[in-house]
């Protein structure tokens, strides 16, 4: 799961890290006056920012024409200005592919006087099964451009899940960050802060980009996190009530977001032939012998070990709400499925939907007889395969490919 800017530098606050004062709303009204507030409190600058869960925000257009989804504004009217040319607007980013994304909430900030932008992540590195923080002096820009083009300018600093990040590591990544003096110091604090925050909140990655030197209202050079994004575990929401709430549906595939109330595996893919699978690794199987007869999944969908009638069902309905699909493939191998509670959603889904479109069903395992007594009694026309080579071969020659 993914949650938006604002939501990150709540987090990161809650554990010390440094981020500029601000609010979120989503009316040019409510910018205006957050806006108002923050300038009486003696900022020179207020930055407005899209909120939507995809970076490269600054560089961004809208579909309105509008450039920029991040702004700089001198006055509260500028604010509600740049407010309204960004709510209810699509904005098109680098990483929002071409369709762009809806911006309905815009965080108004402080914008502080920025010294220099730095680049700071932490992540777990599955190679050697640790956190790793990375960072770089190069921030604000690309990062992937960075490591591609000089990757000795990101530093990377492997920690022991067990003990933490110790106090010189924080200073060894300070030190190869080329800060000095009080920015050095705050860097070691807010390094503790930002890795507490990656550990305690089940984060799979916390990436602050730009991390910037700022001039502190004591005068002195301090860091604070100017962007903030955070990617979650979703096996540790369960314990994690307060981060699940901060979940946004609208920022989520529709029809993965639909799956996932059903607690079915689903993804979208771009191909023709609808599977519906019991197992992960069965799914990925049933797709590649799509592709070897020549046929293209149009997703990955594991109904689990245990699907009820209605999973079953919601499934149905589900992957045929992608207009891309022509044909379906149920491949079930029962271990602890019982192949006759399958049988039994696929004859209600197929006449609750009216499928007209082609169906072969391979069932194998735990009571298929009465499974395949079911569907031969259901009066529906469905194709039998016998194999899951004989399955892959019918549907792809269904559909035509
Ligand atoms: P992104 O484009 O989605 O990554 O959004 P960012 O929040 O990183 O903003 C993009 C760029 O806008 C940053 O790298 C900064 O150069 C600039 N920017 C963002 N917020 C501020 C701010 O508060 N003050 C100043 N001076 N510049 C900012
Ligand atoms: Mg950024």
């Amino acid at each position: 799961m993914n949650i938006h800017e604002y939501q990150a530098k709540q987090l990161l606050s809650q554990y010390g890290v440094a981020v500029p004062p601000g609010e979120v709303c989503a009316t040019a009204e409510q910018a205006r006056a957050i806006a108002e507030k923050i300038f009486a409190n003696g900022a020179n600058l207020v930055v407005v920012k899209s909120q939507i869960h995809a970076g490269g925000r600054g560089k961004g257009t809208f579909k309105s024409g509008f450039q920029g989804g991040v702004k700089l504004c001198k006055t509260a009217d500028d604010v509600f200005q740049k407010a309204q040319a960004m709510l209810g607007q699509v904005l098109v980013t680098k990483q929002t592919g071409p369709d762009g994304r809806l911006v309905s909430k815009l965080l108004v900030a402080a914008a502080p006087d920025i010294k220099k932008e730095l680049y700071l992540a932490v992540l777990l590195d599955r190679a050697t099964s640790r956190p790793l923080i990375m960072a770089s002096t190069e921030g604000g820009v690309d990062i992937e451009e960075v490591a591609a083009k000089t990757p000795e300018k990101i530093v990377k600093e492997w920690i022991d899940p067990a003990i933490g990040i110790m106090p010189y590591q924080a200073r060894k990544i300070a030190s190869a960050l080329q800060l000095k003096g009080d920015a050095f110091n705050s860097a070691v604090k807010l390094l503790a802060g930002v890795y507490k925050t990656w550990w305690e909140c089940d984060a799979s990655m916390v990436e602050i980009n730009p991390l910037c030197i700022i001039t502190g209202p004591d005068g002195k050079e301090t860091l604070c996190a100017v962007d903030a994004k955070i990617g979650l575990d979703d096996n540790a929401l369960y314990r994690q009530k307060n981060i699940l709430e901060m979940r946004d549906l609208a920022e989520e595939a529709p029809l993965e977001t639909e799956a996932s109330k059903f607690q079915l595996n689903y993804i979208k893919l771009d191909g023709s032939i609808a599977c519906l699978v019991n197992g992960a690794g069965l799914a990925m199987a049933t797709m590649d012998i799509i592709q070897h007869f020549g046929g293209n999944p149009a997703n990955f969908l594991d109904v689990g070990g245990g699907a009820t009638k209605e999973q079953v069902t919601a499934a149905f309905k589900i992957i045929l709400q992608d207009p891309n699909v022509r044909g379906i493939l149920v491949n079930i191998f029962g271990g602890i499925m019982d192949c006759n509670v399958i049988a039994t959603g696929i004859v209600a889904a197929v006449k609750e939907t009216g499928l007209k479109l082609p169906l072969v069903v391979r069932l194998e395992g735990n009571n298929v007889i009465a499974g395949k007594q079911t569907l031969a009694e259901s009066g529906l026309t469905l194709i039998t395969g016998d194999s899951m080579a004989d399955a892959a071969q019918k549907v792809v020659k269904a559909v035509g490919n």
